[in-house]
């Protein structure tokens, strides 16, 4: 009752103030997202210029962003934007085109180690793998290359694949896009309790939250593993970035329907503490 004529009184202004508010995009602030799937591939160059990149993660709320690129070149200039907001991850993708074959490529580890010693990568991937590929003798060579240098792998794998990759050393973080594409809670359920080191983002998974309302097997695998879980885009094609605040808006909504910590872990904080090593 007194909070209803409380706000009965509020001044003009501050009602002003919130539509204004509303308006620019504040609304996004109270639960800024770190999108773990972005790519600034040379497809998009032309189109779009770094400070135009930079742009459309501020009015989608995005603070930080994981980016890999092929070539690895995009990366680096975005970064040279802002450095404290990309979170440089490397593709074993020189050129497009390179998807199905690198794990069978056999300069792919010496490329990798060679842009490695700048120092600045937190990742190796996004990469492709289905099944028994990620058994490959260079899959092996670029998951010892993440051990070495304290590296996740991100891995748009099936749930065989992403079982044998997160399995290929104990200390492994293994983050898998898309869960998978097309797993459902239930097996990515089983993955996670068997695999301390997986770790699941949820870009272009629309089966989460259904016509905006939050499938319930996908909440109880949230409320289950707090901590497994993230956002992303996937930014493969240039028409995606101007989706960019959309996706987010949407991903909001269904963050929303979470208690507000678990909403904020998945929103930022588990990719925070992923990027930061941990
Ligand atoms: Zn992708």
């Amino acid at each position: 009752m007194g909070a209803v004529t409380g706000r009965s009184r509020a001044p003009g202004w501050v009602l002003a103030l919130a539509v204004v508010a509303l308006a620019t995009g504040a609304a996004a602030a109270d639960l800024p997202i770190v999108d773990t799937h972005l790519h600034y591939s040379r497809n998009a160059w032309e189109q779009y210029a770094p400070e135009g990149i930079l742009g459309l993660l501020d009015a989608a709320g995005i603070r930080r962003a994981f980016v890999s690129s092929t070539p690895d070149d995009g990366t680096l200039r975005l970064r040279q934007a802002a450095p404290d907001r990309i979170v440089p991850v490397l593709r074993p993708y020189r050129e497009a085109g390179e998807l199905g074959s690198w794990h069978r490529d056999p300069s792919v580890a010496g490329y990798l180690e060679g842009r490695l010693k700048a120092g600045i990568y937190r990742g190796i991937g996004e990469f492709h793998l289905r099944g028994g590929e990620a058994r490959s003798a260079v899959v092996r060579q670029v998951a010892e290359l993440a051990r070495r240098h304290a590296l996740f792998l991100h891995c748009h794998c099936d749930a065989e694949a992403a079982e044998i990759l997160v399995g290929l050393g104990a200390d492994l973080r293994v983050l898998w896009a898309h869960a998978g594409l097309s797993s459902g809670p239930d097996v990515v359920g089983a993955l996670l309790a068997r695999h301390p080191g997986l770790r699941v983002e949820l870009a272009l998974r629309s089966d989460v939250a259904p016509g905006g309302r939050l499938d319930p097997a996908w909440r109880a695998l949230f409320l289950r593993y707090p901590d497994r879980f993230m956002v992303g885009t996937d930014t493969w094609i240039p028409s995606r970035w101007a989706e960019l605040q959309g996706v987010q808006e949407a991903t909001r909504a269904w963050l929303r329907q979470l208690p507000p910590d678990v909403a904020a872990r998945i929103a930022s904080g588990n990719a925070e503490r992923l990027a930061a090593g941990r």
